[in-house]
């Protein structure tokens, strides 16, 4: 396994690789990395002959600078999880290679309401700051095949509606969000949970999970559903920000659920100090 910090080096070695004729899939991390972020490396070996992965914490998708200090970081660990699931490259670069002083790479893109609700409204500038650093990471990886969890499902539309409005020849492959044996959902988050927080957190998929039964069984509004949901993680002891039944791919709020209709319920919540998201597809 290569590992690359500049640029140049990492364009040089896929280069040749593409001269080969060999497809690249890329995988971008922000490291601490769990078994969830493997599970992305281990897709894209089954699709493409090299598998990129990034280790970036980007400081633009941070709103929050406690957050950004706060964020786990274990590269030794992250290197040796890649190197055992066979990813061939890892680019890692430092903030002033991604973003050169006095160059201005924010991307400007309308997304309409998609970045604006859920975590938009929860966390202003964030979904900006990730398509900026996710176009940079894709304009220098060039990718055929995108590899993206489930688990950020939000920003996963978001990216593919980016990759829709840039045109960009990328094929951008989703993954299921791989989940602890309680069902909690992996996140590099999780390990600053306290041991209470940790017994309380798993609440999170079992009540989008009963959303998930109790709009398919009908009897309820979906407005009914989102509240007494969100009732469900305060009395577990989270504070919840908000929990949404979505359109799948506009991410519009669905006011009433049929059959029919392809829907996501997103959820957002504080476990003490860490901040938590998950969601379940209907
Ligand atoms: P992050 O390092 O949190 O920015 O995540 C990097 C990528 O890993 C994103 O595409 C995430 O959606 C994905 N990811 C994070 N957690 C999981 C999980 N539990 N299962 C599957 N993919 C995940």
């Amino acid at each position: 396994m290569l590992i690359f910090k500049k640029i140049y080096d990492l364009q040089h070695y896929l280069s040749i690789a593409r001269k080969k004729g060999q497809m690249v899939g890329f995988a971008p991390t922000m490291g601490a990395l769990h078994a969830g972020h493997i599970q992305l490396i281990l897709e894209a070996k089954k699709q493409c002959q090299v598998v990129v992965a990034s280790i970036f914490v980007n400081p633009t998708q941070f709103n929050d600078p406690k957050d950004l200090e706060k964020y786990p970081r274990t590269p030794g660990k992250d290197l040796e999880m890649l190197l055992a699931a066979g990813c061939d490259a890892v680019f890692m670069p430092e903030v002033s290679e991604m973003y050169p002083p006095g160059k201005d790479l924010t991307l400007h893109l309308d997304f309409g309401p998609m970045d604006q609700v859920m975590e938009g409204e929860f966390r202003p500038g964030h979904f900006n700051g990730m398509a900026t650093v996710v176009k940079r990471l894709l304009d220098i990886v060039q990718p055929h095949h995108l590899y993206m969890g489930q688990k950020d499902y939000q920003q996963l539309t978001i990216v593919r509606r980016m990759l829709y409005l840039l045109g960009a020849p990328i094929a951008l492959e989703m993954v299921a969000t791989m989940r602890e044996p309680d069902g909690l959902a992996m996140s590099s988050r999780n390990m600053r949970l306290t041991p209470d927080m940790r017994a309380a957190a798993p609440v999170i998929y079992q009540v989008l999970s009963g959303v998930v039964e109790r709009l398919q069984g009908g009897g309820a509004t979906v407005t009914e559903l989102e509240q007494s949901a969100m009732q469900a993680l305060a009395e577990a002891g989270l504070r919840p920000e908000y929990v949404d039944v979505v359109d799948a791919y506009t991410l519009a709020p669905v006011a009433e659920w049929r059959p029919d209709t392809a829907a996501v319920v997103c959820a957002a919540a504080w476990a003490g100090e860490v901040r938590l998201i998950d969601n379940v597809v209907v």
